[in-house]
């Protein structure tokens, strides 16, 4: 703990969960008073997803990297508009510092802590953070935001200049904590508690800053040069898995993308850096439409029959729809709290068009059982897969899971991984078990509907909403 009698000022910690390249975090140690850091759950979310699940392990990680540097991780349970302001009056802080949040709930709230804050002749800092460009910065030349991806990207790698990312400050000094109230909770306190299939997760991940560069340099060795070509491939190793730690901040896009730069990989790098992009235009979209995960950006599929199907919804969610690659998406899934971004386009297409059932169970589904569930990239994805966003695919382009899994998955490796049940099935039965004929898999469903009925019910269906039947 460092030793002086300045009050301390508050670092609030959010979706940045570390060290490097935290502006808040810097700005607040150049301020040269010890800090109090600070992290504010909300009650009641103690562990009901697989985010949540994900974010304590995150904050137990950075308690233990701030515990490296002398200090602690302040955790505390409640209303973030009743805790800061407790803390600042408690420790005679006059100072805030904060990386910004763009979603709608986050937003609102910093706006009226804002407020509060200076009511009370405290400054708050708030500094961007989790983006290249914040969400309202690119613009057409008219001054409008973007409805297509391409034309965002071209516009935003026009004037892509980005800082170099900052290093962890290189001392830091805390106050003691004595001044907090009683109400503290300590991040290795909430982990001992978790539930049990929060922890059968476990095994697949790590969570702490060392972790996610780790895993970027380890891409960038192995994968980088390749993915372009191979990042569809569900069994090859070729994508990042770095989406959890962009959610909670391990990472930022810059330090992605200063390293990809500098690693000169081509048709891979800019390939992979398009990528980020695609999160990036999410955030842009949500920034202009608060309500995209609950609203049609499409409004004529306001009046789409779409069915109420509980037995079809929990078939998909449970990995029982009997085609073999939605299954095997949906069981990674609930197994690890991640799907491999081909598959997920795979499984939102069957809901959406073999089932027909709205887009918006599917959202919900994957906010709840994704680690790397994101405010932004979730719905924009549903709707564009949906056909309902501003820039998606027709809905009448109805992608066929078997042909997807003979293209993606041509040995059945990602099958075989998930759905241990078709483990025996080999050649090209382990995409149509149903045919099988020398192995019949035991315990595995037939399929729930037979693809070309479920397709002409789908086209039907929207030739219906179209002509306004
Ligand atoms: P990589 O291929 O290594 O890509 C690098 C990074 O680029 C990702 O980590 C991610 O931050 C970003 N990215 C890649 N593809 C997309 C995309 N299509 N849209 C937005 N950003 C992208 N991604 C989330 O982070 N959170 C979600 O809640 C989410 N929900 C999705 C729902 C559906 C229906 C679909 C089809 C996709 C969804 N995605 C979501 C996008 C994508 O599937 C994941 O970002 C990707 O699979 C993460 O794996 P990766 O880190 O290995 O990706």
């Amino acid at each position: 703990m460092g030793k002086t009698s300045l009050p301390p000022v508050v670092v609030w910690f959010r979706d940045d969960l570390r060290l490097a390249d935290n502006l808040a975090l810097t700005n607040a140690v150049r301020s040269g008073q010890p800090l109090w850091c600070v992290y504010v759950r909300p009650a009641g979310a103690a562990c009901t997803t697989a985010l949540d699940w994900w974010q304590t392990r995150s904050v137990q990680a950075l308690d233990h990297a701030l515990r490296a540097y002398g200090g602690r991780l302040h955790l505390f349970v409640g209303q973030a508009e009743q805790i800061l302001p407790d803390l600042v009056r408690e420790g005679g802080c006059t100072q805030v510092f904060w990386n910004r949040r763009y979603d709608p709930a986050g937003k609102a709230t910093d706006t009226r802590l804002k407020a509060q804050l200076k009511q009370m002749g405290v400054v708050v800092h708030s500094t961007p953070g989790s983006l290249l460009h914040e969400p309202w910065t690119v613009r057409s030349k008219a001054g409008q935001p973007f409805q297509v991806f391409g034309a965002f990207w071209r516009a935003a790698s026009a004037t892509a200049h980005y800082p170099a990312p900052l290093p962890v400050p290189p001392s830091m000094a805390f106050a003691p904590c004595t001044a907090l109230p009683d109400a503290q909770i300590l991040p290795d306190a909430a982990v001992q508690n978790l539930p049990g299939w929060a922890e059968a997760m476990q095994p697949y991940h790590a969570f702490a800053e060392q972790d996610a560069y780790a895993q970027l340099h380890d891409f960038m060795a192995h994968a980088l040069q390749n993915y372009a070509q191979d990042r569809d491939f569900p069994s090859r190793d070729a994508t990042s898995e770095l989406s959890p730690f962009l959610r909670t901040g391990q990472i930022t896009p810059a330090q992605i993308w200063h390293a990809v730069a500098a690693a000169d990989a081509q048709d891979g790098g800019a390939k992979f850096l398009s990528e980020i992009g695609w999160r990036e235009f999410a955030w842009s979209l949500l920034w202009e439409h608060p309500d995209m995960s609950t609203r049609n950006l499409r409004p004529e599929f306001d009046t789409m029959p779409w069915r109420v199907d509980p037995k079809g919804l929990e078939c998909w969610q449970k990995g029982r729809t009997g085609y073999p690659l939605v299954d095997a998406g949906m069981r990674q899934l609930w197994q690890t709290g991640l799907m491999h971004n081909r598959v997920r386009m795979v499984v939102a297409s069957f809901l959406v068009k073999h089932l027909l059932i709205d887009w918006r169970e599917g959202e919900r589904w994957f906010a709840h059982t994704l680690v790397d569930h994101d405010p932004a990239s979730n719905p924009m994805n549903w709707q564009w897969n949906a056909g309902t966003g501003v820039e998606s695919a027709p809905f009448f382009r109805i992608m066929n899971p078997i042909l997807q899994s003979q293209k993606f998955d041509p040995d059945g490796v990602y099958i075989r991984t998930w759905v241990p049940e078709l483990a025996g099935l080999h050649g090209p039965d382990i995409h149509t078990p149903w045919q099988a004929t020398l192995l019949q898999p035991t315990g595995y469903p037939s399929p729930i509907v037979d693809h070309g009925v479920a397709r002409a019910r789908a086209l039907a269906a929207w030739n219906a909403q179209k002509s306004g039947i």
